[in-house]
């Protein structure tokens, strides 16, 4: 997981509308952010899920395969990861925190029980 950035919101929800894309395109380098810009517009984010609490969210970024992003927010942190391997901040989180910003469209999980990942 890479720590995106520190929040006051109480929740990813609330994040998302706290953030602008100015704020993601400092995260990461100009051309991660670019092409996790593109892979938003091009409606590549799908399967996107959200925890009760609304501290974690899931979603599946079609790549060159596809791609499982976690936002997780801890106490004041956000952090992120993408089963791409990456350790910085990846193209496809970029495009889940556009998709945040922008759609917002997380189905909740009807439990508390989708798993946090490394
Ligand atoms: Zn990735």
């Amino acid at each position: 997981m890479s720590l995106i950035t520190i929040t006051n919101e109480i929740d990813l929800f609330e994040f998302f509308k706290s953030i602008s894309p100015a704020d993601v395109r400092e995260c990461a380098e100009p051309r991660v952010y670019r092409k996790g810009k593109e892979y938003h517009e091009f409606d590549n984010v799908s399967e996107a899920f959200a925890n009760q609490d609304k501290t974690i969210v899931t979603a599946t970024v079609k790549g060159t395969t596809d791609y499982k992003v976690t936002i997780t927010k801890k106490e004041i942190r956000v952090y992120g990861s993408c089963t791409c391997g990456k350790i910085e901040i990846c193209k496809h989180v970029v495009s889940v925190l556009l998709y945040g910003i922008h759609d917002r469209a997380f189905i909740l999980h009807p439990e508390n029980e989708m798993q946090e990942q490394e």
